[in-house]
């Protein structure tokens, strides 16, 4: 039987949500590379405009936009290119190459502290365990070698050796900017960038559709911060919300996976979540991942990285996870404490002062950096994982109908007596009205409304021949099947009260 992770796969490339760029036509092309298609790319700009709305608008910060290509002294200054690397041995006989860490999960499915292992403990383990080549069956193994994975290139006519690289994160672009746009915007401290933007890694083995890609999107936040002075303004924005739970799997409950509640304020107190900045920030995206997003809490987690897995900059750093049964626990958001390692860095290699003034005047500050960093396509993807249900009779998403990349469908029951024409005047209003709807009148109402079930539809609209009569529609809901009348002028109102809700669609009726 198909998991749901391949049912997920197999319905968004049925029906336009995302598929494998370039291999309709050209069977080599290379993988980790992805289309978005209609219905995925509304659903992205969807969950794009809610971390607008709900994070970097209230939050003030300030969003900006940095090139993909940036030159290769910037990733000397990050540290990326000495430590942005996977291992990887070749099979000596088939040349097949792997990632050091997935063949020994694989293999032995052990996946926690491979990366804290020297090169030679990783090969002892690999030989003592007999782990064979998974293409040719052969046990001859070259030493493990680095791989780096970005993508370098060479910009301009001057040369053919690489001087630049297509940005691994969009971090070293708001690093990078971070002193001029404090300039131009008057900023003060804590001031934050965020971007959204494209990167790119070179994946050995891309795989899991949209879980491990080689060119992907972060929403990032790069929120800098007077080290010595991180809870100034966090102090009142942090008070009403000291009393939420924030899941953690610390590093001391790795063994048994226990997940820990813990309060913002037992955070605070006890220093685990470092200071008020840090606390504030851990809430709000588990909130928003909760609430808007719609994930349940128990799906969510913030799992703390030991060393070895702890990025080469982080002082501390949780990834915010969420589970599936197909998928175990899975990366989310990257939450990082960076200190001020990448502006010293680039102070370092680029010679310039990137320091700015404290706030009231009387020193000069190398700010510290804590970053939230989303992986939009997972997210995406996971929000179909979550949402897909099924009952034998019909399959739908039942995703946040705020989310839902269809939000009403619009059907005549019959295509004759003037239905369709009275429908395709309420599809019009609506359209007008701002609402993304969908007008079908092909084949039985029974597949009209499976179809649109199929892709997360939260709400259907009827016109059938009582609408002739007294100019009500029914509106049916996705989720319960349900059917309420309404009047036609009352239609945007109810529509719109819907989609931005939880309400059952029976309290609709007034
Ligand atoms: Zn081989």
């Amino acid at each position: 039987m198909k998991g749901i992770y391949d049912k997920v796969v197999d319905l968004a490339t049925r029906r336009g949500f995302f598929w494998p760029s370039s291999r309709d036509i050209y069977a080599g092309a290379p993988a980790g590379f992805y289309v978005y298609g209609p219905l995925g790319l509304r659903m992205k700009e969807k969950i794009v405009s809610l971390w607008r709305r709900k994070i970097i608008i209230p939050e003030g910060v300030h969003e900006i936009e940095t090139p993909n290509v940036l030159p290769l002294k910037v990733f000397e200054a990050s540290g990326h290119l000495e430590h942005f690397f996977d291992k990887l041995v070749e099979c000596r006989r088939c040349h097949s190459r792997f990632r050091v860490d997935k063949l020994i999960e694989e293999e032995l499915g052990i996946t926690e502290n491979l990366e804290g292992l020297s090169d030679d403990s990783l090969l002892k383990l690999i030989y003592d365990n007999e782990i064979k080549c998974p293409k040719c069956g052969a046990l001859n193994w070259t030493d493990i070698k680095k791989f780096n994975l970005m993508f370098t290139i060479s910009v301009g006519a001057e040369t053919d050796e690489p001087n630049a690289a297509l940005r691994p994160e969009t971090t070293q672009g708001s690093v990078v900017e971070f002193r001029k746009s404090f300039m131009v915007m008057r900023g003060k401290l804590p001031f934050a960038l965020a971007q959204i933007g494209r990167v790119f890694r070179n994946e050995i083995s891309p795989r899991r559709a949209l879980i491990r890609m080689r060119e992907f999107q972060q929403l990032e936040v790069h929120i800098f911060f007077d080290p010595e002075d991180p809870d100034e303004v966090y102090e009142d924005r942090l008070e009403p919300l000291l009393d939420y739970k924030l899941r953690f799997l610390r590093r001391e409950d790795r063994e048994t996976g226990k997940i820990v509640e813990m309060t913002a304020r037992e955070g605070l107190e006890t220093g685990y979540t470092i200071n008020k900045l840090i606390t504030y920030w851990l809430v709000i995206y588990q909130k928003f991942f909760n609430e808007a997003l719609g994930f349940p809490l128990e799906r969510l987690r913030y799992r703390e990285l030991i060393e070895g897995e702890k990025a080469h900059y982080a002082l501390a750093h949780w990834d915010l996870e969420i589970y599936t049964d197909d998928l175990g626990w899975v990366e989310l958001v990257n939450n990082a404490y960076r200190t001020d390692y990448d502006l010293s860095g680039h102070m370092k290699v680029s010679g310039n002062d990137l320091s700015v003034q404290s706030n009231d005047g009387t020193r000069k500050v190398l700010p510290h950096l804590y970053e939230p960093s989303i992986g939009l396509d997972r997210v995406i993807f996971h929000e179909l994982m979550v949402a897909y249900r099924e009952d034998g009779e019909r399959t739908w998403l039942q995703l946040p109908r705020y989310l839902a990349p269809v939000e009403v469908g619009v059907f005549p029951l019959l295509r004759r007596d003037g239905l369709p024409e009275r429908a395709r005047e309420i599809y019009n209003e609506l359209i007008e009205k701002g609402f993304i709807a969908f007008y079908d009148e092909s084949g039985s109402i029974g597949r009209r409304y499976r179809r649109m079930d199929e892709i997360g539809t939260p709400v259907c609209v009827t016109v059938d021949h009582q609408t002739l009569e007294d100019n009500t529609v029914t509106m049916r809901d996705r989720d319960t099947m349900k059917q309420i009348r309404v009047p036609i002028t009352r239609l945007p109102e109810k529509i719109s009260r819907f989609l931005n809700s939880n309400v059952p669609i029976e309290e609709l009726i007034d």
